[in-house]
């Protein structure tokens, strides 16, 4: 009996060692052709994917997954048909919540490393679904705004994996109420398939009668051949790499405004905030030019059928809404994207940092700093959390270097932060300099200093700790507060301060303080490193009531202990 319970566990552990591993394959190569009708809702595939076994072990099942209002049709080895069960799987990764998954198995193990080929064909629905959100209490108004993916009649706009999963993924199940879950998995599949290609011919039937706009995010390379279907139009689009953008196609009946290098696609009743878009272009262009060189990569705004969809972008198509003339919002838009234009880079925290970068420069150019660290604010709260939640889980303290993150929050909002202090350390000359000289070919993986070498050759500073705590590491963020201050007078009459400040954060940082005396105030910078002290003398010409470190430029842990009273002799 003893023996025989030996066994079950034996049993059990050989077969929970065997159990399916997801994530295993790695989808090498999309060649996929869709067929949408929109007035249906309806999508239909078929093509090659090349999955890779990138596990340590022999894989003989894998699990492919595709939205839970999609089904398997059928799944080919070597032209022959393989057996395959299909099963609904709980995913958040999907807006509807779950995906359909074929448990496939294979006509053969393949071994790490090694690859095989599938012919796949799927078909089903994309209708508008904020299960994921609804389900964990977001009200379905507001879940309807940001989970706006849907095939439609009047409205087509559809987002590939970690909002629906049109094509297949290969995943560990994501969670919306358990933390960072969610984001984990996805950003675990875009590493995953950062380096991984994909083709896809995009067909689209008539709607009422007429050919519609249809848009991926990324430039077609030629018309596709759409396998002689009548009535339709295919293009081909080619993701070479995917890097971190996501897969995304609209389709709508587009009035289309082209003016090199920025296509401005808007609806027919937005012709007014459409305007907006065309008027601010002129600056928008100049100013990117003298920062980031000029902008010639084509790029495309498209508009939203619902003025409250949240805003959308990934690689070179922003999605925003133009129902609205709000000319500031055009203006950053629009500096956002020429910034891609101009400067291409397959280092995410330099490809979108730069641009959210450049929208607060934009910004404090028109309504000065304080405008500029008010629309950096937007982001912290984003990355704030984060931060914290990595440092809370002790052993993801390694974070997410901005150096390697596939998480939006780091490669866009802390990044653009990165950049703004790189900015004040250094000056706009310097900065610029080393922009200029920037060459996406030379920022490679050999070379992982590359940008840190550019700024410190135009500034001739060194910032190497600066790289260190906030760059290559994930260190946190720093917490400043005063630790003393001690005001005196030279035998002249000349009054000073001496101010001690202290970094009980991880990272180090330059940082502003301001001493409010009477009559006035008076502005200057020290370097604090990470969990350490700095002092500083300062002239102050009267009787100093408060210190008041960090006006915002520098993201803090903690702003609660930023003001220093100083109190009456
Ligand atoms: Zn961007």
């Amino acid at each position: 009996m003893k023996f025989l319970c030996v066994l079950c566990v034996l049993c059990s552990f050989v077969s929970a060692a065997r159990a399916l591993e997801r994530e295993a394959f790695t989808i090498a190569k999309y060649d996929l052709e869709i067929r949408l009708e929109p007035e249906q809702q309806r999508l239909g595939a078929r093509g090659k994917i090349t999955l890779r076994n990138d596990s340590a072990h022999p894989q003989k099942i894998v699990a492919l997954q595709i939205s839970s209002s999609l089904n398997w049709r059928s799944i080919r080895v070597d032209g022959k048909a393989v057996q395959f069960v299909s099963q609904p799987y709980i995913s958040d990764i999907d807006h509807t919540g779950a995906l359909s998954e074929a448990i496939v198995t294979l006509p053969a193990e393949i071994r790490p490393k090694d690859s095989v080929e599938l012919e796949i064909g799927y078909e089903g629905v994309v209708p508008l679904d904020a299960t994921r959100l609804t389900r964990v209490g977001v009200p379905e108004e507001v879940a309807k705004h940001s989970s706006w993916d849907q095939i439609g009649r009047s409205f087509t706009a559809v987002r590939g994996a970690g909002y629906v999963a049109w094509y297949p993924i290969t995943t560990e199940s994501a969670d919306f109420s358990e933390g960072n879950s969610l984001f984990e998995v996805s950003d675990r599949w875009k590493a995953r398939e950062a380096k991984e290609e994909m083709k896809v011919d995009l067909c689209t039937g008539l709607v009422d009668s007429t050919m519609p706009f249809m848009i991926m995010n990324e430039p077609p390379r030629k018309e596709g051949n759409g396998g002689g279907y009548d009535n339709q139009i295919c293009r081909l689009y080619r993701f070479e790499p995917l890097g971190t953008v996501t897969p995304t196609f609209a389709i709508a009946n587009y009035v289309s405004t082209f003016k090199a290098p920025l296509t401005l696609l808007s609806l027919p009743g937005h012709e007014a905030g459409a305007a907006t878009y065309s008027n601010a272009l002129e600056p928008a262009i100049k100013f990117v030019s003298g920062w980031f060189g000029q902008p010639t990569a084509p790029v495309t705004i498209a508009d939203f059928a619902d003025p409250n969809s949240a805003p959308f972008e990934s690689g070179t198509l922003l999605m925003a809404s133009m129902a609205a003339e709000d000319s500031k919002l055009a203006g950053i838009n629009l500096v956002h994207e020429l910034v891609h234009s101009a400067l291409p880079s397959s280092r995410p925290w330099v490809y979108e940092g730069l641009a959210h970068f450049a929208e607060a420069m934009y910004r404090q150019e028109q309504g000065g700093r304080q405008a500029a660290l008010d629309l950096l604010g937007l982001h912290r709260a984003a990355f704030l959390d984060s931060e914290k939640e990595a440092s809370a889980t002790s052993q993801k303290s390694a974070g997410q270097p901005l150096a390697s993150t596939f998480d939006e929050t780091y490669y866009r909002s802390k990044a653009a932060y990165v950049w703004w202090m790189l900015r004040d350390m250094v000056g706009d000359d310097a900065l610029k300099q080393a922009i200029r000289k920037y060459r996406a070919e030379d920022d490679t993986v050999k070379d992982p200093k590359y940008v840190e070498q550019l700024i410190e050759s135009a500034a001739k500073r060194d910032l190497g700790w600066f790289f260190d705590d906030w760059v290559y590491q994930d260190r946190g963020l720093p917490d400043f507060h005063v630790q003393s201050v001690h005001p005196w007078k030279t035998e002249k009459g000349v009054q000073f301060m001496t101010v001690t400040l202290e970094n009980l954060g991880n990272a180090g940082a330059e940082v502003p303080f301001t001493i409010v005396f009477e009559g006035g105030e008076i502005t200057k910078r020290i370097e604090v490193r990470a969990k350490a002290t700095a002092t500083t003398r300062v002239e102050v010409p009267g009787t100093a009531s408060e210190v008041v470190i960090n006006d915002g430029s520098v993201p803090e842990s903690n702003l609660t202990n930023n003001v220093f009273k100083i109190s009456a002799p």
